[in-house]
C-alpha cells in the first residue's frame, strides 16, 4: 500500500538521523579529551611530599656514605682474598716440597743440627706467617664492614617509619584530589545531561531538533560511558543514582502523556465523525492505514472473509468508500479517485 509520506522527507529524515549521530560522534570526542585532561589540572601527589624532609634527609645521606663505604671494603676485600688464595698455594706448595726433601734427607743426618734444614724452616714459616696475616687484614675489613651493614638497617627502619607517618596524610590528600577532580568532570557531564534532559522535554518539535538530538545522545554516552574510568570509588553511586532519577522521570512522563493520550483519545471519540477527520491530517492518515490502523481511534483495523470493511469497528470512522463520479472503491482519506480523478467532497474543504 502507498505511503502518504512524500519519498524525499522520508531521505531527510534519514539525512538528519546521519547528522544527529555524527554531531554526537563529535561531541563525544571532544568531552572525551576534556574528561581525559582533567587530572592534569591537578597536581600529581606523591607519598614523598609528606615525609618529613630533614630527617628523611639526613637518612638518605648517611644510607649512601654506607653505600660508599662499604663499596670501598668490599673492594678490598676482593683483593685481600686474592692474596689469601696466592698465600695459601705458596705455602702449601713449600710444605710439600719440604717434606719430599727431609724424607730423603733424614735418612743421612741429623736434621735438628742441619743448618738447611733450619733455614728452609724459617722460609715454610714466612709463607704460613704471610697468610696469616692476609687472613688478619682480611678479619679486620669484616670487622669494619659488620657495623655498617647494622646501621643500615637501622636507617631502613627509620626511613620506612618515617614513609608510615606519611601515610595517612598522603591518603587524605588523595582522597581530596579524587574528589575536586570527580567534582570537575561532574560539574561538566552533569549539567549537559541536564541540559539534554530539558531538549527532550521541551524542544522536541523544534526545527533544530536533528542537532539537539546529536548532543542528547552525546551527553548521556559521555555521563553513562566516558566517565566510568575515571570514577573514584564512590563515583559509583552518583552514576547510578542518577540513572535512576532519569530514568523515574522518564517513566512518569511516559504514563503522564499516556493518560493525556488516552483522555484525548475518548474525548474524540464522542466527537461527530466530521470533526474527528479534521484532527487527522492526510499524511498521518496514510501512514495510520498502511500499518493497517484505524486514524481515527488507532486501534487494528478489522477485516472479515467476504466482507468489504468499510468502516471501523471500534470508532465507526469510514476507511473506504466510493468515489462520487465513478463509484470506484477508494480510500476515504484520498483528496482525489485513483481512477477517474474527481476530487473527494470530504477532502475539498481539508
Ligand atoms: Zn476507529
Ligand atoms: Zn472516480
Amino acid at each position: 500500500m502507498a505511503k502518504g509520506v512524500r519519498v524525499p522527507e522520508r531521505a531527510f529524515g534519514i539525512a538528519m538521523w546521519v547528522v544527529s549521530v555524527v554531531l554526537a560522534a563529535f561531541i563525544v570526542g571532544l568531552g572525551n579529551l576534556v574528561i581525559g585532561d582533567l587530572p592534569q589540572v591537578e597536581q600529581t601527589i606523591s607519598q614523598e611530599q609528606f615525609v618529613q624532609s630533614a630527617p628523611a634527609q639526613k637518612i638518605r645521606t648517611e644510607l649512601a656514605a654506607i653505600t660508599a663505604r662499604r663499596g670501598a671494603i668490599d673492594d678490598k676485600l676482593e683483593i685481600a682474598r686474592l692474596q689469601l688464595e696466592q698465600a695459601q698455594k705458596a705455602s702449601t706448595t713449600g710444605t710439600e716440597t719440604f717434606q719430599a726433601w727431609i724424607q730423603a734427607r733424614t735418612a743421612t743426618t741429623n736434621p735438628q743440627q742441619d743448618p738447611e734444614v733450619l733455614a728452609r724452616t724459617r722460609d715454610l714459616e714466612q709463607l704460613k706467617a704471610n697468610e696469616r696475616a692476609v687472613q688478619a687484614s682480611i678479619d679486620a675489613l669484616d670487622n669494619e664492614r659488620t657495623p655498617l651493614g647494622q646501621r643500615e638497617s637501622e636507617l631502613t627502619d627509620q626511613q620506612n617509619r618515617l614513609q608510615s607517618e606519611a601515610m595517612p596524610a598522603y591518603e587524605k590528600a588523595m582522597f581530596w584530589q579524587e574528589l575536586r577532580v570527580f567534582g570537575l568532570r561532574l560539574a561538566i557531564t552533569l549539567p549537559m545531561l541536564l541540559i539534554a534532559g530539558w531538549m527532550v522535554a521541551r524542544k522536541r518539535k523544534s526545527d533544530h531538533w536533528p542537532m539537539m538530538r546529536g548532543f542528547v545522545l552525546a551527553a548521556v554516552f559521555v555521563f553513562f560511558v566516558e566517565l566510568v574510568p575515571y570514577l573514584p570509588s564512590y563515583g559509583g553511586y552518583i552514576r547510578y543514582a542518577v540513572g535512576i532519577g532519569l530514568t523515574i522521570i522518564a517513566g512518569h512522563y511516559l504514563v503522564k502523556n499516556m493518560r493525556a493520550y488516552l483522555a484525548k483519545r475518548q474525548e474524540t471519540e464522542q466527537q461527530a465523525e466530521e470533526e474527528r477527520r479534521k484532527l487527522v491530517t492526510h499524511d498521518e492518515a496514510f501512514k495510520k492505514m498502511a500499518a493497517k490502523v484505524c486514524p481515527g481511534c488507532d486501534r487494528p483495523i478489522a477485516s472479515m472473509e467476504g466482507a468489504e470493511s468499510n468502516f471501523c469497528v471500534h470508532c465507526g470512522m469510514t476507511l473506504f468508500n466510493r468515489c462520487g463520479k465513478c463509484e470506484t472503491r477508494k480510500m476515504a482519506f484520498f483528496r482525489y479517485c485513483l481512477s477517474c480523478g474527481t476530487q473527494a467532497p470530504e477532502a475539498a474543504q481539508a
